[in-house]
């Protein structure tokens, strides 16, 4: 419950897991340290998921929660990609969003600041209306920001789709990148999700400061060039890595399994693989992975879904309808028993990170997955999948040098013999210990830019200041 001079921050992520576990982690670093109040604000099209119940039910009762209304998308079809359903729900929740402000301001509650998520800038049209102060928390990384912030302008000067491109494009302090590498959300300009992202991205010179979940050890150029001051650029905060570190994790149901197993391995021993969590392979690919980690005899963890035609299919709810372990190669269980452990749609990633037996993270390079990895020093498999994955596997392997990338053959199929190349050149070979060595010098950067005196911790510290301010004149204002 907000009281009266704390400042009161709402904040609202869009659908998903991967958007709402930062947003949760931000919000409890505005309540632990800072005094703040936190109101967050779920949007959604349907009732919320298993996974996404379970991190709602793990907060602190300092920060309150608000269900809005589904959105509907009875007229979206189907075929829809996860990006526009996911914008259009965020569009469409502003009404409930209206009404929840009007009674907050009734009650004289109204927050000073709405931090929205990068899909829902179209929110900040009920901030303004009712004087609260719109941010942008950007849950991924500084070069995929630079890209958005440079789409109107790459809109207006290029005609053709991006992926046809001769050239790489150059975004200052970023890693050159051709146009087939963008993240795919942009790939199809006729695209609804294409169109709406545009249309967020023009959003953002509205906001008065973008939070990036990056850190300046991380991206070094592409902070400092987000920093120079420009026209119709809001001020830039690094706050990362803001990762979930709690032991007391959500979802525990596979949690002591994939713990106690762990404690039974030799320390540095043990490859985990996950696409995070809503990541899923075709049929084809997800035995071919099989068959490789048998083959590489390895010891793994790889938490497994029913395979799907569409890589995303399990955005919205992690949780496999079908069981995935009929989809196993025949033989395979028995084949690994003593080295590898599946596990049914979601572990309790954080902890496994954290374990020492844990030695290597085969990611689908989803942004936190990538964070929570650095946080823990361990070393990386690039295997992006959708989304702005296939940027984020660019920065870490050719820029930073913290990951490998696995390659896909001209079918599109990562074949057994490559993943038994990546996973023992990872694991055993002179290339995995150079990748080991880099992630062992950011896991210290991450100490040194979270310590009291670092990079992130003053940009965090000047954002709240801000804030803090803020409120003090709404209070003034209020009590004339
Ligand atoms: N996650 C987890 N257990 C799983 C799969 C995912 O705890 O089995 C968490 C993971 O720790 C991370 C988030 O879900 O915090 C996934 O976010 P990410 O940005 O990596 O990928 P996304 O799910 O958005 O594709």
């Amino acid at each position: 419950m907000a009281k009266a001079n704390t400042p009161h921050i709402a904040i609202i992520p869009s659908p998903g897991m991967g958007h709402l576990i930062p947003f949760v982690e931000l919000a409890k670093r505005l309540v632990e340290h800072d005094c703040f109040t936190v109101t967050l604000i779920i949007s959604s099209e349907s009732s919320p998921s298993k996974a996404q119940r379970s991190v709602l039910n793990s907060l602190p009762s300092s920060i309150a929660s608000v269900f809005l209304p589904p959105a509907d998308l009875s007229d979206v079809p189907s075929t829809a990609r996860i990006e526009t359903r996911v914008m259009l729900t965020m569009t469409r929740s502003n009404p409930a969003l209206r009404e929840l402000f009007g009674s907050l301001s009734t009650k004289k509650r109204l927050p000073a600041v709405l931090v929205v998520d990068m899909f829902g800038t179209d929110a900040f049209d009920v901030a303004v209306d009712f004087h609260v102060s719109p941010y942008i928390f950007y849950a991924s990384n500084a070069n995929v920001l630079s890209l958005f912030l440079h789409l109107p302008k790459l809109d207006e000067t290029v005609s053709c789709e991006f992926r046809y491109l001769t050239e790489p494009v150059e975004i200052p302090g970023c890693v050159p990148i051709t146009g087939k590498d963008f993240l795919e959300t942009v790939q199809d300009r006729n695209d609804d999700a294409y169109k709406l992202l545009l249309h967020n991205t023009k959003r953002y010179k509205e906001a008065k400061g973008i939070l990036v979940n990056s850190f300046v050890d991380l991206e070094p150029n592409a902070i400092k060039a987000l920093q120079e001051p420009a026209p119709d650029k809001p001020p830039v905060y690094p706050i990362g890595p803001l990762v979930n570190t709690s032991s007391s994790d959500v979802n525990v149901e596979n949690k002591s399994e994939c713990l106690d197993w762990l404690d039974n391995q030799p320390f540095g021993s043990v490859l985990y693989i996950s696409f995070g969590s809503g990541g899923t392979l075709t049929f084809e690919q997800f035995n071919e992975l099989a068959l490789g980690l048998a083959e590489s005899e390895k010891r793994f963890i790889w938490v497994i879904r029913s395979p799907s035609g569409v890589a995303s299919s399990s955005y919205f709810n992690p949780h496999s309808q079908t069981d995935p372990f009929s989809f196993l190669p025949i033989g395979f269980l028995d084949r690994t028993k003593e080295k590898g452990l599946v596990v049914r749609s979601w572990a309790p990633q954080v902890q496994i990170l954290a374990h020492p037996s844990t030695c290597g993270f085969l990611t689908h390079c989803g942004w936190n997955s990538t964070l929570e990895s650095i946080v823990n020093g361990v070393p990386l498999i690039a295997w992006p999948l959708f989304a702005e994955q296939k940027m984020n596997a660019l920065l870490l392997v050719e820029d930073v040098g913290a990951a490998l990338r696995i390659h896909a053959g001209g079918d599109g199929i990562v074949r057994r013999e490559e993943v038994v190349r990546v996973v023992k050149g990872l694991m055993e070979g002179e290339e995995g210990k150079a990748i080991g060595n880099k992630m062992k010098e950011l896991k210290q950067g991450v100490v040194r830019v979270l310590g009291d005196d670092g990079f992130s911790t003053k940009s965090f510290s000047e954002l709240l200041l801000k804030w803090k301010d803020h409120q003090r004149e709404i209070n003034q204002e209020t009590s004339h």
